[in-house]
């Protein structure tokens, strides 16, 4: 199968852990990716990577590159903590910092994750490369068409092309990605000496999920960044085009300044209309109206934000469907199971696949009964992990008093069981 040619429609998160993975067991594979540079549609929020995520990296990545995504890497073992909206704590879930890395949480720049899944694939990714259809040869192979109207050969395609793939349009069309009716809006309030102290310590210690009394809710994440300076020897395999802020290696991560990340999120209906149209300032002001009677504190963290930061995000979801006979045509990722970012899992099962497929793919046998293998598996966790995160979704918008009130009265029962048994439950 190591001479089978891949290609990969989709740079983003599982497309260049699966390059990775692929290169480093020799197997021919070309990425093709639509932005034009690494650095365009830069976004910068965190990122959780879970431990199996964690693992997933650790599989694909050659060993510096794993020490980079550590290196660059914020603080891990923070406790995640669940509060009423006036700070009330429901519950902290202690997360300790384990020794092994492979066991712990990281809270990472999208940005930089990219950087490091970039490194040293200067030769297997394409740039610019809009990706439009495939068509079938008669030999087997797939030939996939661009929008500059150029085409490529491939034995076996994967699609990474995230949540509106349109490989999966055409392979799978039956498969859909449906709107929840849920609408988030997202900000960063900058974390400096000076105003770490306008806020409760809680919000920049780490996670926390804000339970009111019905209706909507409120995630934070304080994201820290380490000293990125120190990352000299990625030297010259980073992708120095298109970052922009200097050509020095370190510059390509993303060190914009620490921050709290907030996310709202309600049902559509609760918000007011035009929200499409709005700009961050009247984003970020809608919020704080919606908020009035909220603690200082969160209020502040929405209205103290910087108003580039704050977008509008529907929340969509992948809709599970029944198994496909296999072929060499796959995909993972958002481009199969996209779900809500409630949970924050998406990514970690995105590497996840890519780890799976690479093993796949990597092996000696019939490259179509090893895709048949992954998929069944990843059908599996997959869905299970949609269907999981439209469910926080439901909760996170709540609109029964009553479940809203049992919920929280289950948060403050679990607080006071023993340590123990507390970390059973996160
Ligand atoms: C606000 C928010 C917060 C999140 N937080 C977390 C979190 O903390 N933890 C977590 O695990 N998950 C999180 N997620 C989910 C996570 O971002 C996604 O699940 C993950 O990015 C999926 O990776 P992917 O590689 O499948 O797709 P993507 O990362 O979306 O990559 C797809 C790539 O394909 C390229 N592409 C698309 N179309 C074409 C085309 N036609 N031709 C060529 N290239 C194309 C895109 O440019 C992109 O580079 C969050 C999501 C959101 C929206």
């Amino acid at each position: 199968m190591t001479n089978s040619r891949v290609a990969i429609i989709g740079g983003g998160i599982g497309g260049l852990c699966l390059a990775q993975g692929l290169r480093g067991a020799g197997v021919d594979v070309t990425v093709y990716e639509r932005d034009r540079t690494p650095a365009d549609r830069l976004q910068g929020y965190r990122i959780h990577i879970d431990p199996a995520g964690a693992r997933a990296l650790h599989e694909c990545l050659p060993r510096e590159l794993w020490e980079a995504f550590l290196a660059t890497a914020g603080k891990s073992g923070q406790d995640f903590g669940f509060l009423t909206e006036k700070m009330g704590r429901l519950l902290l879930l202690e997360t300790p910092h384990r020794p092994d890395p492979l066991d712990n949480h990281h809270s990472v720049s999208r940005i930089t994750l990219r950087q490091v899944l970039l490194s040293g694939l200067s030769d297997v990714v394409r740039f610019g490369r809009i990706y439009e259809r495939y068509t079938r040869e008669q030999d087997g192979t797939i030939t996939l068409h661009f929008a500059d109207g150029t085409a490529e050969t491939a034995d076996i395609v994967v699609a990474a092309d995230g949540g509106n793939s349109r490989v999966r349009k055409q392979y799978l069309p039956h498969a859909p990605r449906i709107d929840t009716g849920i609408l988030t809006v997202a900000g960063k309030f900058p974390l400096t000496d000076e105003t770490r102290d306008l806020v409760a310590p809680r919000l920049w210690r780490g996670p926390n999920m804000v339970i009111p009394p019905k209706g909507c809710g409120m995630f934070t994440a304080p994201q820290e960044f380490n000293d990125i300076e120190e990352i000299k020897y990625l030297g010259g395999s980073v992708p120095t085009s298109g970052i922009g802020r200097t050509e020095q290696p370190g510059a390509l991560f993303d060190n914009t300044g620490d921050y709290v990340m907030w996310v709202f999120g309600a049902a559509g209906g609760r918000f007011p209309d035009g929200l499409s149209g709005m700009t961050g300032e009247h984003l970020r002001d809608t919020v704080a109206r919606m908020i009035a009677g909220w603690h200082p504190d969160l209020r502040r963290l929405v209205t103290d934000s910087t108003p580039e930061t704050v977008s509008l995000l529907p929340i969509r979801t992948s809709v599970p469907i029944a198994p496909w006979p296999a072929t060499n045509i796959t995909l993972l990722g958002d481009a199969v199971h996209s779900m809500t970012p409630m949970r924050g899992i998406g990514a970690n099962i995105a590497l996840r696949d890519a780890c799976l497929l690479a093993r796949a793919l990597s092996g000696e046998g019939d490259p179509v009964t090893a895709i048949a293998g992954y998929e069944a598996e990843m059908r599996e966790y997959g869905f299970a992990a949609v269907r999981r995160s439209l469910m926080a979704a439901r909760q996170f918008v709540n609109e029964s008093r009553l479940a809203r009130g049992g919920f929280r009265t289950a948060l403050r029962a679990a607080q006071r069981l023993p340590a123990l048994r507390r970390r059973a439950l996160s």
